[in-house]
This record gives structure tokens, sequence and C-alpha cells, in this order.
């Protein structure tokens, strides 16, 4: 977060796809490499300003520090293998209301402010959709 996104691309490389909006400089302002997606601010200095990790697919895929090379990992994880991995790590999370309703419920690590938000519809156990990281609002940075 904060970082500039050609300081990502120096290490992972150029990103594999790039969204079809475009901002106020005319490059898009949203990356992927993978499941990783990176949104940026909409300007010259495209600097990160969203992490978002899609975690609803059958199998998620994102970069090593090797570029061009990508890990895979099985997908949509389920509510406890989550609560677990956080918990083995010594993560403390908290339930997170705002983005919990009829149909998904959400977690939030706050050392990082990662939010988890699962898929309760129509599933024995709530399934991770995505895990996001986001800058404060309003940016406290100077676009340049
Ligand atoms: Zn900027």
């Amino acid at each position: 977060m904060g970082a500039q996104l050609k300081d990502i691309t120096e290490v992972l490389g150029p990103p594999w796809a790039s969204g079809s909006f475009i901002g106020a400089d005319g490059l898009p302002y949203l990356y992927a490499y993978g499941c990783l997606e990176l949104g940026t601010c909409q300007a010259h200095c495209q600097t990160i300003e969203s992490i978002v990790v899609q975690t609803d697919w059958p199998t998620m895929e994102w970069p090593t520090q090797e570029p061009g090379r990508a890990e895979t990992f099985p997908g949509c994880p389920a509510y406890g293998e989550v609560l677990r991995a956080l918990d083995a790590a010594g993560c403390p999370w908290e339930h997170y209301e705002p983005l919990t309703d009829d149909d998904q419920c959400a977690i939030r690590v706050a050392d990082s402010g990662a939010t988890f938000v699962f898929n309760t519809e129509d599933v024995p156990e709530p399934i991770l959709c995505s895990v996001s990281v986001t800058g404060p609002r309003p940016r406290t940075h100077t676009c340049v």
C-alpha cells in the first residue's frame, strides 16, 4: 500500500492483466497478477490504493518474486479454515459488521486492516470470496 505501480512491476514484472476503465491520466487503474488485484490512484503516479485477493476461484494463482513465475493454491477456503489459519499465525481478528448482511459475513484483521468477506448464501459453511486492504479515504497521498 502506498507504493507506486512501477515499484511493484520492478519486482513482479508487468501485470498479467489490466482493467478496462481508465483514469485521469489515460491509464487503467486496476491491475492484476492472477487473483491478486492492485488498484491505483487515477493519476500518473499510479500509487497503490487497494490490494484485493480474489479467493472464490477453484484454483488461486498469484505471482512469486521470480518475475513471470506463478504459484497456485486451492481456492474457496472455508470460514473455519481461515479462522484456524489466522489463529495459528497469532493474528487477531474481529467480526466486521459493515460488510455483514443477509448473504455475506466479514471479519477484519485490525493490525493490517485486511478485510475478509465470506459468501454465506446457499453454502453449508461460509466460503471466502476476497481479502482486501484499502487505503484511507479521503486519500492521504498527493498525486504527482
Ligand atoms: Zn496519485
